[in-house]
């Protein structure tokens, strides 16, 4: 690390040992990575990489195939906290604990490669003060024996370096969802427990946008959302379309954050509801049927949630 780093003042985490990690964009970092380094693949067999609504789309699309393959075949889930909302991480190659994508030349998914594998060494810290309807970002910086570009004779700043990687546009795209799992966390106790049935309707809306694209196509969607023929085509062709109208209705199912219009019968029943919201908990807001839907994910959810 270099003498030049940079401390943000105003740290959204007081009086914790995380401050003199706590960078800001403009810190300065020595750090190269390239293919004749002797410690070229070492971070890609020892992984322990989380993944990002967009990331899983970029992977998917580069592999062609569905998200929902794409959650079998290459990931594993886990919780965010005890019965709280799910994320998603990469499954190393059976028995060992290297990325199904490392190969002796490197990545082989290397433009698409995710938000976390663009960030290493640096870390992104997403936080959130109480008093504040915002997150702010700031960054760590991850300093393992086996990364020897440390060494390297290379200086350039936090946002220097986030440029290089590409990681405006992941971090743009996978702002939403960062916001999501914040106001997860800090909602804390105050949501209840969710039902299998609101984790699986989140885990579907984040991350298996091949499956919630049916979902949205489904009779019981089409009684209860007054959508409009122009914003129905976007979602049906668009994932990106599809990403962001899955957190609105997640913000609207979980948290009562109304953005999508209810049909007739479904809006009745929904101010009804309303106008007994003191009592009434996540668990009891209708929505169509997720009853059909399994998590892509080897069953291990369900298991760890009996
Ligand atoms: S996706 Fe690529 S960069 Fe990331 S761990 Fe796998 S091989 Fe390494
Ligand atoms: S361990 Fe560090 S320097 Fe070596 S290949 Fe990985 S990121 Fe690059």
């Amino acid at each position: 690390m270099s003498d030049d780093k940079k401390l943000i003042d105003d740290s959204p985490i007081p009086d914790t040992p995380v401050l003199p990690n706590q960078l800001a964009g403009d810190a300065v970092i020595q750090f190269r990575c390239h293919k004749d380094i002797d410690c070229f693949n070492a971070c890609c067999k020892n992984i322990d990489i989380m993944l990002t609504p967009y990331d899983i789309l970029r992977l998917k699309k580069r592999l062609g195939i569905t998200s929902t393959e794409f959650l079998r075949q290459y990931t594993e889930p886990f919780e965010f906290g005890r019965g709280s909302v799910g994320g998603v991480k990469y499954k190393p190659k059976e028995g060992t604990n290297e990325c199904q994508f490392v190969t002796e030349e490197g990545c082989s998914v290397y433009e698409d490669r995710p938000t976390a594998c663009r960030y290493y060494p640096v870390g992104l810290l997403s936080t959130r003060r109480q008093d504040e309807n915002f997150d702010r970002a700031s960054y760590a910086l991850v300093q393992e024996d086996h990364c020897h570009g440390h060494f390297e004779d290379r200086k350039l700043t936090i946002d220097e370096y986030r440029e290089e990687q590409g990681l405006e546009e992941y971090d743009e795209h996978g702002r939403a969802w960062r916001q999501l799992i914040l106001k997860v966390k800090s909602a804390g106790p105050a949501i209840g427990n969710m039902s299998k049935t609101s984790l699986k309707f989140f885990f579907m809306a984040c991350y298996d946008m091949d499956r919630f694209r049916e979902f949205v196509k489904s009779a019981g969607f089409a009684t209860t959302y007054d959508i409009d023929q122009a914003t129905m085509d976007e979602m049906l062709a668009d994932d990106m379309a599809l990403l962001h109208f899955g957190d609105r209705m997640i913000r609207q199912i979980m948290y009562g954050e109304e953005t999508i219009a209810l049909k007739g019968d479904a809006l009745d029943k929904h101010l009804e509801r309303r106008g007994d919201r003191e009592s009434v908990s996540h668990e009891n807001v209708e929505r169509p049927s997720m009853a059909a839907y399994e998590m892509p994910v080897d069953g291990e959810d369900e298991k760890k949630n009996k």
